[in-house]
């Protein structure tokens, strides 16, 4: 650890990075040494082949030994629900081109264990870094982590393990694993920031799990800050404050303590109807990747799972799931969920969701290519393999299926034709499938909105993907940081898709709702349910932060606001004329922290 200062810091020195689990930590800096070790690699002779072999591999069961310790101590509920994790670590300790690989360069290149490891690594953080799905890119961290517990291991240097933290302090470090964050003492590491991550790493969604403000991406601030340095940081907006000024230290009491305060409120509205003032109820649902999230999901309020992307099931690296396989999973979520209803998702792959062994990342314009349902209508027997791990899951349970990226009424006629044949052949094997499962479609299309009239007479319900529609409506790819920008939910172009879409699906009668993220953003809510949606579905955390608001607002008048806003030419104004509406109209609700 260092323990001196590195460049002199002025007062109220302010960073900003990638806000990545809210909250205010007000504290000194505890810097954790993970600097890359330097590795030397060197030819070995014969004679040394299996002494290196042999260390390699001491160190490889070392690893998997401390990882278990590290899930055996991790006791708590918030905490067992994310020893995925941990077990994901300990499989790539069993990974053939991690593990199989090294010891090949060992045996046959005559490589030392440690220049060997460095090789394959570097080869991994290669294939990773090509991957522009930024949820897999950032699985980069879990190959640096395991390899630097190894390289650690191999070369006899502890770990430094933060369960031994003595006072309340912010950690700051390069990267930190999994691991490290399971491990925290919470009661001890009030806050923590990197160098890397993004808001989707692992440690990114486990600090706003576990209710760790936390900020990544900073790129140099462990090169900057010594330990022991007092610092703010604001997890909401991904500022860091070193050496605080008396007035900035004050400042950011008051707003830790409103934080709190509103935090401890917002657990009021967990079991409260999902209604707004003037008496119009809603389906709040929770968006999940992974069946061990419905715990969390659950404990937040969620009326069901709006949208399952059951990708991320294809995404291990070991070929797709069988139908064993995926049923079970299904099947638990339908079962822990019950009464309410599961929304699986069919794989949605392709665009910016990269699964290695599809062989997709060639294509010139993958945004609009062999992706999502179009990929399952060619691969027709990965897609049938699903449709019947989903109906016989359906049999346990509320369950309701939905097709991705549906661009005409062809598809979606030819999917139904898929699950009804599905479903006879299954009922032939005497195996069971639920009764009424609803058929939806996802609206992230053009041409979806343009024919949302037709698509609503083959379906019973819409979910609209904003993530996706607002990229093909204004033509901006959503992965890319020069266009971001343009990237406007309050569009007028993306109103008055909304608006269509839910004129069409009122005109029929079926059900409307949205699983894009806008769904969850408090403001943006409201204008949503004044469009008409009736059920949104949003990362879990974000449930009691839309109940509260909307339970506090009458619907009737942000329909008035809309009428509004849908005359307006720019989403810049859309936006003000939005704010300031709700500002005057409810200031209390709409405070300038309001979180
Ligand atoms: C969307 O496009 O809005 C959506 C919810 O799906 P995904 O983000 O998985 O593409
Ligand atoms: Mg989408």
């Amino acid at each position: 650890m260092t323990a001196s200062v590195k460049i002199d810091i002025a007062e109220d020195t302010i960073l900003v990075g990638i806000a990545a689990a809210p909250g205010i930590a007000i504290s000194r800096s505890h810097l954790v040494n993970r600097d890359r070790m330097a590795v030397i690699e060197r030819r070995i002779s014969p004679a040394e082949v299996e002494p290196e072999t042999a260390a390699f591999k001491a160190a490889v069961e070392t690893s998997k030994c401390q990882l278990r310790e590290v899930k055996e101590q991790a006791d708590s509920k918030e905490l067992s629900e994310h020893l995925y994790i941990i077990d994901t670590h300990l499989m790539i300790l069993d990974d053939e081109m991690l593990i199989g690989e090294t010891v090949s360069l060992i045996r046959e290149d005559l490589i030392n264990a440690e220049g060997a490891l460095n090789r394959v690594l570097r080869k991994l953080r290669r294939v990773f870094d090509k991957i522009s799905d930024e949820y897999l890119r950032e699985r980069r961290s879990d190959i640096d982590s395991i390899g630097d517990r190894l390289l650690r291991n191999l070369l006899g240097e502890t770990c430094e393990s933060l369960t031994d933290v003595e006072e309340q302090v912010i950690v700051v470090a390069h990267d930190l694993s999994p691991a490290d964050t399971v491990q925290m003492d919470r009661s001890k590491v009030v806050g923590f920031v990197t160098d890397v991550g993004g808001r989707t790493s692992h440690t990114a969604i486990l600090a706003r799990s576990l209710g760790i403000p936390a900020v990544v991406g900073l790129e140099t601030i462990t090169s900057l800050l010594p330990s022991g340095l007092p610092m703010i940081i604001d997890g909401s907006t991904g500022s860091v404050i070193l050496k605080p000024s008396p007035e900035t230290f004050r400042d950011y009491l008051l707003r830790k303590q409103h934080y709190d305060y509103l935090e401890t409120e917002l657990l009021k509205f967990r079991n409260l109807t999902a209604e707004t003032k003037d008496g119009q109820s809603l389906a709040l649902r929770s968006n999940i990747d992974f069946v061990s999230e419905i715990h969390t999901a659950k404990e937040q309020g969620a009326h069901g799972i709006g949208l399952f992307r059951t990708e991320f099931l294809f995404m291990s690296g070991e070929g797709p799931p069988s139908e064993e396989e995926q049923f079970d999973i299904y099947r638990s979520a339908v079962e822990q969920m019950a009464p309410f209803p599961v929304t699986i998702r069919t794989l949605d792959v392709g665009g910016d969701k990269f699964v290695p062994e599809f062989n997709l990342s060639d294509e010139v314009n993958p945004a609009m290519g062999l992706r999502a349902i179009r990929f399952s209508l060619k691969e027709v027997n990965l897609f049938r393999v699903q449709l019947r791990a989903i109906l016989r899951a359906s049999a346990f349970g509320p369950l309701r299926i939905m097709f991705p990226m549906i661009s005409g009424v062809g598809e979606v006629r030819a999917c139904k034709q898929f699950l009804e044949r599905e479903r006879q052949e299954l009922l032939s094997e005497g195996i069971d499938c639920g009764e009424d499962v609803e058929i939806g479609i996802m609206i992230e299309t053009p041409s979806a909105v343009l024919i949302a009239d037709l698509l609503a007479k083959e379906v019973d319900f819409f979910s609209v993907g904003t993530n996706d529609l607002i990229q093909y409506c204004l033509a901006i790819d959503r992965g890319n940081e020069h266009v971001a920008y343009l990237y406007e939910p309050m569009h007028p172009a993306v109103l008055q898709a909304l608006l269509r879409v839910c004129r069409a699906a009122e005109n029929a009668g079926i059900a409307i709702g949205m699983c894009g993220e806008m769904a969850g953003e408090d403001m943006y809510s409201l204008v949503l349910i004044a469009l008409g949606f009736r059920e949104l579905s949003m990362n879990a955390s974000n449930i009691s932060r839309v109940k509260r608001i909307m339970r506090q607002v009458e619907i009737v008048e942000v329909k008035q606001i809309l009428e509004r806003l849908l005359s307006l030419p720019t989403a810049e104004e859309v936006v003000t004329e939005l704010e300031r509406e709700m500002r005057d109209r409810y200031p209390e609700v709409f405070t300038e922290a309001h979180i």
